[in-house]
Formats: structure tokens, sequence, C-alpha cells
């Protein structure tokens, strides 16, 4: 039903910074149910260039989950991004080696429901992990840099969904 295929690039922080467009992408971020409901997504209590600029560099990755049907319905297909999504960023953390920090696509999914709902702080900060965008990052941008462009729309014969996420080194 479906194949994935895995890309990866290293970046210094200055070449990831370029992707970095914090106002434009939080206000991308408001039109997701998960704007300010999650620990992990925007707005952040965090300063994240100070953050991002203890990092000496990025190993990019991107996780394509290619459909081999055409005209799936939607929901089967998001259902199949879904998990996909949550293996991946299992997968990097499990790449962390001390002092790094992976970033995972999408919002935290560690627990059922995130305590921020009910403004209780988070319950498993040692495994929250931010996402690129939430950060302020373009993943489209990243990803088109990187020569695997994101599909909006899922017109056609090959439908694909992407992940990104990386790995941010010392
Ligand atoms: S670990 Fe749980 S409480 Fe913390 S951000 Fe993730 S979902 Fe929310």
């Amino acid at each position: 039903m479906f194949e994935t295929y895995d890309f990866e690039i290293q970046w210094t922080i200055n070449e990831l910074l370029k992707h970095y467009d914090p106002i434009h992408v939080e206000e991308a971020c408001k039109s997701c149910g998960n704007y300010n409901k999650v620990w992990s997504c925007p707005p952040l209590q965090l300063d994240v260039k100070d953050w991002i600029e203890s990092f000496s560099k990025i190993i990019i990755r991107i996780h394509k989950i290619q459909f081999l049907q055409p005209n799936l319905h939607k929901d089967e297909m998001l259902k199949v991004f879904e998990s996909e999504r949550q293996a991946f960023g299992q997968f990097l953390m499990s790449e962390e080696l001390s002092g790094d920090q992976c970033l995972i696509a999408g919002h935290c999914f560690q627990c059922e429901f995130c305590t921020k709902e009910k403004n209780l702080p988070c319950v498993k900060k040692d495994k929250m992990r931010y996402s690129l965008e939430a950060l302020g990052f373009e993943v489209g941008s990243i990803a088109k840099a990187c020569g695997v462009p994101i599909k909006w729309h899922f017109e056609g014969e090959n439908p694909y969904y992407l992940t990104v996420g990386g790995l941010l080194k010392k």
C-alpha cells in the first residue's frame, strides 16, 4: 500500500537559519487545533535563536511515505502518516547522543492529552521534543532545499507525504 524512503543532509546552524521565519510560521500555526494547547507547540516560552545557536550543526532527516495506489481516501493516508510520523519521531529520539536534541515533525505525541490544556506543567519534559515549525522554521522551504518538495495537494497518480525532522548536534 505504501513504501518509505529516507533522506538526510547535514547543515550548519547558519544554513538552517536561512529558513527561519518565525512571524510567518506562527501565523500559519494559529490555524492548527494544537496552537497553544500542547507544550511543544507555539507560542513557546523559549528564546529560539539563542537555543538553536547553542548547537553547531543539524542533520536534517526527511521520511517520505509514498502511496502506491492512486485515489486513496485522504483519511486513510492520514492514518498511515500519523503512525509513520510517530515511529519516525521515536527513531530520531533513539539516535540522540549526549548533548543532542532531535526535532520531530508536528506536535508532541508522548501523552494522550497534553497537560497544557489544563495549564499544568509538562509531565514528561525529558521526552518532549519541539518540531522545526514550532521553532519558527519553514518546513516547506527546508524540504525543497533538500530536493524533496512537500506536496500540499494530492491530485495525480503518486501521492506522498513527508515528515521532516532533524538532530541538533553540539
Ligand atoms: S510530554 Fe505530554 S505534557 Fe509534555 S508536551 Fe508532550 S504531550 Fe504535553
